[in-house]
């Protein structure tokens, strides 16, 4: 065996780091040269918009590493501002620039780590390379944004893009006192959730002062004075920043330049042990494409958590150890002002795209014990194969404890659980916390009941429009009726339910629901055993409400 190998790394910072880190800790010969662009190695860019929010409030805490940091704890030699031009896979030489020297030179490498992330998109819109509109990548981004907002402590944001970076920025510069319109092209902020969950995050937006377009379709920026005029068709929008946030698109261009195989979503093609084409280039972070277990496709999943394993991956393969990556589930929590959403494992429009069977239930549990100050709800929604009960997904929007109930649905998912295994799980319980029946636990009753047939469902599609042989039932209170319900239904209380069942016909399907969907179960119960024949709303009228802004949106 030849003597130390040299690894190239090239990207310093989520996956790159990792790899860099992980590959030192196994093997203490290689020389191992991380060459990153930017002025950072190592930075938290997950935490850019919490330090324009003020909420991390010195700069430095962004900064995890520095090359001095990262030589002496795991001997690195770590060089930024340095950028990789080419990869020349037959003399297995990388050119690099230096670019404060301006002098380009060769280095040799026995393997690499391509870990060159995910650059913003900017859409062909004109105005979008004006002064004034920034994307949101780097300490370089966040400190020209941060100078446009000490030079006008009370501006107008229009911020291009309803994701995650866009939701975090609304909450930063609200929090700074700005004015935030943000503009999204779809019909939903949120995209990969599901409309009716992401209704919950526009809701939450509107209530801080968020101005919401939904649809937007802008068509140009221009410069007014100091400031910036968006134009959508005829509305003009007086602005002082732009901040386009609609998404990022994997670096690929040192990987097609050397010949690497791209995969059909553009990413960069990798094994299971993250090797590319070329089994001497491993690949790793926002640039390759990764297989969602779930569905069984391929996606681009641009996300802190996956960037971090895979880079640990590739360097346990570099070290011998054939660690494998099992795929990107998509599991991921934004806070949005008083509200935390978090997804994991597929959605169903994802499901119904990929056509895998599911079934769906809603529920509103309280977040710890009824009894006990400070009681709020979670929304939950939960997809499962209606066949076998395995959980496919879960999008969770509330305030406290969203966070652990979907890591343990994204533990559920990746171990293979049923919903019938929610119902067993023994979770951690004191009324500050939870409940004695968890909404965990809560979530696999009600979707075992479907499963098993206790308890037949419908959704917000058939309640908008049922047949001429349904009726809708609302069995909560009268006053809970009067002050809105679904259009056509009748009113009769579940607790008077058992004595004015007759005023119900039998020749009809009945359609029962409430406020969350337990007591149109109890509903559906008492019928059932009656001989009616009855299903029930899941997720009752708070699931209702937020469907109805969703199809409005
Ligand atoms: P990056 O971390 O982007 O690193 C790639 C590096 O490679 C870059 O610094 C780039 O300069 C360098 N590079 C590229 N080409 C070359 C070259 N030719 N030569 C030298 N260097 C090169 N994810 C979450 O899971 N949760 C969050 O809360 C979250 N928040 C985020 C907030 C913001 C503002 C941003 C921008 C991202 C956020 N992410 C979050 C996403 C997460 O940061 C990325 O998924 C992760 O950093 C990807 O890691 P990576 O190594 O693939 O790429």
């Amino acid at each position: 065996m030849k003597g130390p190998r040299t690894i190239v790394i090239i990207g310093g910072v989520a996956g790159g780091a990792s790899a860099a880190a992980r590959l030192r800790r196994l093997d203490e010969q290689a020389t191992i040269i991380l060459y990153e662009r930017g002025e950072h190695v190592s930075f938290a860019n997950c935490g850019l918009p919490y330090h324009i929010g003020g909420e991390i409030e010195g700069r430095d805490d962004l900064l995890v590493q520095t090359p001095a940091s990262l030589k002496k704890r795991f001997n690195l030699d770590v060089l930024t501002r340095h950028e990789v031009l080419a990869i020349d896979r037959s003399r297995k030489v990388v050119q690099v620039m230096d670019l404060n020297a301006g002098r380009r030179f060769e280095q040799a490498y026995d393997a690499i780590v391509l870990s060159p992330g995910a650059a913003p998109l900017r859409p062909p819109i004109p105005g979008l390379e004006l002064p004034g509109v920034y994307t949101l990548r780097n300490l370089a981004d966040m400190d020209a944004i941060e100078a446009r907002l000490a030079a006008k402590p009370q501006g107008r944001a229009l911020l291009l893009g309803g994701g995650f970076i866009g939701l975090e920025m609304a909450e930063a510069l609200r929090h700074r006192g700005w004015g935030v319109l943000l503009a999204e092209k779809g019909a939903q902020v949120m995209g990969p959730a599901d409309p009716e969950m992401a209704a919950l995050v526009a809701r939450e937006l509107r209530a801080n002062g968020v101005e919401l377009m939904l649809k937007a379709d802008l068509a140009q920026v221009s410069a007014a004075g100091d400031g910036l005029v968006a134009s959508f068709g005829a509305r003009k929008e007086a602005l002082d920043l732009v901040l386009v946030a609609i998404g990022v698109k994997p670096e690929v261009s040192l990987a097609r330049a050397a010949g690497l195989a791209l995969g059909e979503r553009g990413g960069i093609q990798v094994d299971e042990h993250m090797r590319s084409s070329d089994p001497a280039i491993y690949a790793v972070g926002d640039a390759v494409e990764v297989l969602d277990p779930v569905t069984g496709r391929m996606g681009l999943v641009p996300l802190a958590g996956p960037a971090n394993r895979q880079g640990r991956i590739a360097a346990d393969n570099l070290a011998g150890i054939p660690s494998a990556y099992q795929g990107t589930q998509g599991t991921a929590i934004v806070r949005v002002f008083g509200l935390t959403f978090a997804m994991t494992g597929a959605s169903e429009k994802a499901l119904k795209a990929a056509g895998k069977p599911y079934e769906k239930v809603y529920l509103h549990p309280n977040q710890h014990a009824g009894y006990f100050p400070g009681v709020e709800s979670l929304q939950i929604k939960l997809l499962f194969n209606p066949n076998h009960g395995a959980v496919l997904g879960a999008q969770i929007a509330g305030q406290e404890g969203v966070d652990k109930r979907i890591d343990v649905l994204a533990t559920a998912i990746k171990a293979g659980m049923s919903v019938h295994d929610l119902e067993e799980l023994e979770l951690a319980y004191a009324p500050p916390y939870g409940s004695a029946k968890d909404a965990i636990n809560f979530a696999g009753f009600i979707a075992a009941n479907v499963m098993d047939g206790r308890m037949g469902v419908f959704h917000m599609e058939e309640a908008a429009a049922p047949g001429p042989g349904q009726l809708l039932l609302d069995v909560r209170t009268p006053r809970e009726f009067a002050q809105g319900a679904i259009p056509g239904a009748i009113n009769i209380p579940v607790d008077e339910l058992r004595a004015r069942m007759g005023e119900l016909p039998k020749d009809k399907e009945i359609l029962a629901y409430c406020r969350v969907g337990l007591r149109g179960y109890l509903g559906t119960r008492i019928l059932a055993q009656s001989g009616y024949k009855v299903r029930n709303l899941s997720g009752g009228w708070l699931t209702w409400e937020a469907w109805k802004e969703s199809q409005a949106a």
